[in-house]
């Protein structure tokens, strides 16, 4: 079986299909296509003199327990970003202003007027929807919480977090738990009280629960790590071009430059959404047009790394989102070297600043040094930087983060059924990846473990008995 594409969506997909298939058979074929010539898609960590610069994930969520057994495999142990990933900032009105969850700590941050605060408040009183309709993030956050508090809190989140647009997001697709906790507690705010009480590890309207973790020189190390350990053939530099029907239960995979196609019985696509949607339009054209029409706009990723003066005047925390229409067009910044020590030299910082993304797709295009010039300007003018960075260094992804905007649940339930329409006993289509239902490192990973394992449970069913 094959499976295309070397992110962390597609090794998790070839281990687990490496390992079922040994378990079940005794032994496995299976290989990896990547058309880069490394493995790790998004997660990639440049090393820029004494800065260690991430281009994609800054870390994950440790609430998949996949992680520690991914990790394991990759022969390496997790790393807990520093306490400081607790301070959070908003930034409104020029100002950064630290997000407290004590309900006097937020009132004196002025982050909503008092008006906005008196209708936050009020939420535990607003009736729970109890149906299953499609409402966007935005229209979700207004309803239960205020406008106010939908465009100053709710809508910065959205495109800090996924560079998306809450007005376009549809909450149950992007945002499922939030639906979850309403339906349960009735209210976020008790579901918070109740959550904090319980020391729930599954997040919620307090923010994230789990820990933010990385690697031991950071997220490219597990993609690293399992392509130098992979017990299954791995080819980088192969761009699959096309996949064919190729009779009952085998594909032809073009590889370009090679006149030779590959036969697999069962296929993975673990590429990025786009990428996945163009290989998809030979053998399920409708399939394909679902999958191209889930937009991925652009995002750019600017790395400054600053001098000692910088480092005191930005406070330390885990970073800011910015609000649209409040000045910078920067999305937000994270304190890389606040959450992870070794990303910067003694007394320097790591700032990752964002741009892009949903709301303002152009800017993932403009010329490096204009996003470069850009972040600066705005990190200075928020925190009266006088002297400039010593380094910059630019990353644009043209298609970075895929939107579940409203009508995705069904939208993915079309693709799905079109998917299982290619499976036989003989194997089929499957699809990893982040573009259907998770759009974060460690939903890509387990998408992909469990693509992986079904790929290969088509292949060899489990004999009775
Ligand atoms: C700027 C940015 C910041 C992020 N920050 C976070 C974060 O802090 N935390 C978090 O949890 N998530 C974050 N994410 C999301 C996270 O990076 C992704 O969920 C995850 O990396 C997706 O992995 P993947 O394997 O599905 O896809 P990818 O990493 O995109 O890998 C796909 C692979 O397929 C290959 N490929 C494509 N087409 C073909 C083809 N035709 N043939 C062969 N190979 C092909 C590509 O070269 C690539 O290697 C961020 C993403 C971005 C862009």
């Amino acid at each position: 079986m094959a499976v295309i594409g070397g992110g962390i969506s597609g090794l998790a997909a070839a281990w687990a299909a490496h390992e079922e298939l040994a378990a079940r058979t005794g032994e496995a074929d299976v290989v990896l296509l990547e058309g880069e010539p490394t493995v790790g898609g998004k997660a990639r960590t440049r090393r820029l003199d004494e800065w260690t610069l991430e281009t994609g994930p800054t870390g994950f969520l440790d609430a998949e327990p996949l992680m520690d057994e991914l990790a394991a495999r990759a022969g390496l142990e997790k790393v807990r970003a520093s306490g400081a990933a607790r301070r959070r900032f908003l930034v409104r009105r020029g100002v950064a202003r630290q997000v407290r969850t004590h309900p006097l700590a937020f009132a004196l941050s002025r982050v909503l007027s008092p008006a906005g605060l008196l209708r936050l408040a009020a939420e535990p009183w607003v009736p729970p929807r109890r149906d299953d309709d499609d409402e966007s993030v935005w229209d979700f956050a207004a309803r239960r919480l205020g406008s106010e508090a939908a465009e100053r809190l709710v809508a910065p989140m959205v495109s800090g977090v996924s560079a998306g647009d809450a007005r376009a997001l549809s909450l149950p697709a992007a945002f499922p738990r939030m639906r979850e906790l309403e339906r349960e507690h009735g209210s976020l705010l008790r579901a918070a009280r109740a959550l904090g009480r319980t020391g729930s590890a599954r997040g919620g309207p307090g923010g994230p629960a789990a820990p933010l973790c990385s690697f031991p020189g950071g997220m490219e190390a597990l993609p690293a790590g399992l392509a130098r350990r992979a017990p299954f053939r791995l080819r980088t530099g192969a761009p699959v071009a096309s996949i064919a029907a190729a009779g009952p239960g085998s594909w032809r995979l073009a590889i370009a430059g090679e006149a030779e196609p590959l036969r697999a019985e069962a296929v993975v696509l673990a590429a990025d959404a786009p990428s996945s949607a163009a290989l998809l339009a030979g053998p399920l054209p409708a399939a394909a047009l679902d999958l191209a029409a889930i937009p991925c706009p652009g995002v750019a990723v600017v790395g400054l790394g600053y001098g000692a003066e910088a480092a005191r005047r930005i406070p330390p925390g885990f970073g800011g989102l910015i609000g649209r229409g409040d000045g910078p067009r920067s999305l937000g910044y994270a304190l890389d070297s606040h959450l992870f020590a070794d990303r910067g030299p003694r007394g320097g910082l790591l700032v990752r600043v964002l741009l892009g993304g949903a709301t303002d797709p152009q800017a993932a295009s403009l010329p490096p040094e204009a996003l470069a010039e850009t972040a600066h300007a705005d990190l200075a003018r928020l925190f009266a930087l006088d002297a400039p960075p010593l380094l910059r260094e630019v990353v644009r992804w043209p298609a970075a983060i895929p939107q579940y905007e409203l009508g995705h649940r069904e939208r993915a339930a079309r693709i799905e059924k079109a998917l299982a329409s290619t499976r036989s006993p003989a194997g089929g289509l499957f699809l990893a990846g982040n573009a259907l239902d998770g759009i974060a490192f460690a939903r890509a990973a387990v998408r992909g473990w469990n693509a992986g394992r079904d790929a290969a449970r088509s292949l060899a069913p489990a004999t009775p008995g």
